[in-house]
């Protein structure tokens, strides 16, 4: 049995399924207008990722599976790998999706098995979206939530608030989730790629947070859950809204998340991230070791970040 001494398991697998994106978010690229998120190497095919999956499956009992990128809804085989991913007995399929292409994609993905997809979603005004991602049609964005909350999918919003980048974004995001009655966390910028150095220049605090929305909502914190990435807080309208705060109350010392990159390397954390690379046809001891191995990068206190940008490491 993999052990930590802190008893830390991994339950969670996060899988970026390519490098390339189709916005040019500031967090990941610093909002460059080119486009500088397309990974020409070819993409690895289903089979490739469901191999390994499989095999780490069998040995750590995953609860959850997300898939992430770059993009995922450009990963060609998407459905395919989904469908694959089920017939392995992962309980939970997830995505962590920019929703770009999201309208046209959803009754294919919902089909294969898709239950739940995470909805980066920085803005909800067309200036502020575009600084934030220098991409245009935030429409399309909000018609792939539409149409993925009409087949039954379950959606949650993500939003990162950056000091002065999109912080007057807060109340808007909070009055469209609450009125769709969709989840939405925000998250605290994090120290990744080129933010490594500088991401307290764009830190927009939890506390910040808590006081722009209590500019128009009362609300009461809520019990933290074991494991959980956000900690919640709920309106005396009964509405409920997350934070995720890398900065201010890090999370490790309960982290149950191991990731694995387009290339088939494995981390335990994002912060100490040597990649380990996997090979399906791995004996069962090599395996166990490397496993062992990503549980000793994980942190016990500070998120500390990393040179690596989410987008190579997977979101
Ligand atoms: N393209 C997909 C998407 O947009 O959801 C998946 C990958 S993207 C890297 C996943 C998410 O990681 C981003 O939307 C953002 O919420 C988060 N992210 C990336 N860099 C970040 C940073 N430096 N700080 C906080 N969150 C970040």
């Amino acid at each position: 049995m993999l052990n930590d001494p802190y008893g830390r398991k991994f339950k969670t697998l996060r899988v970026s399924l390519l490098n390339t994106c189709n916005l040019n978010c500031f967090y990941c690229t610093m909002g460059s207008e080119e486009e500088i998120n397309y990974d020409h190497r070819p993409q690895k095919p289903a089979a490739f990722f469901s191999q390994i999956i499989s095999r780490l499956h069998a040995t750590l009992d995953l609860e959850t599976i997300r898939l992430t990128g770059g993009e995922p809804l450009l990963y060609r085989e998407l459905p395919e790998l989904i469908e694959s991913l089920n017939e392995i007995g992962i309980p939970k399929i997830s995505m962590t999706s920019n929703g770009y292409l999201l309208g046209r994609q959803a009754a294919a993905l919902k089909a294969a098995g898709l239950q739940a997809i995470n909805v980066s979603l920085d803005a909800v005004d067309e200036p502020s979206f575009y600084k934030m991602a220098k991409r245009r049609h935030l429409d399309r964005v909000l018609n792939g939530i539409e149409t993925a909350l009409g087949l039954g999918i379950e959606i949650k919003l993500n939003a990162v608030i950056m000091k002065g980048m999109n912080e007057e974004q807060i109340i808007p995001l909070v009055d469209y989730a609450f009125g769709k009655n969709i989840p939405i966390r925000f998250l605290e910028v994090m120290s990744m790629g080129h933010l490594h150095h500088e991401s307290d220049k764009y830190l927009f605090s939890q506390q910040q947070l808590l006081d722009q929305i209590a500019t128009k909502y009362d609300f009461k914190r809520l019990p933290r859950k074991a494991s959980a990435t956000a900690n919640y807080w709920q309106t005396a309208d009964g509405n409920t809204f997350g934070i995720i705060a890398n900065n201010s109350e890090p999370f490790c010392s309960d982290c149950s998340r191991l990731r694995l990159d387009a290339e088939g390397n494995m981390y335990g954390c994002l912060s100490s991230n040597h990649p380990i690379a996997l090979d399906a046809e791995d004996s069962d001891y090599l395996l166990q070791e490397k496993l062992q191995q990503a549980m000793s990068q994980k942190q016990l206190h500070h998120f500390i970040g990393s040179e690596l940008s989410m987008l190579q490491i997977g979101g």
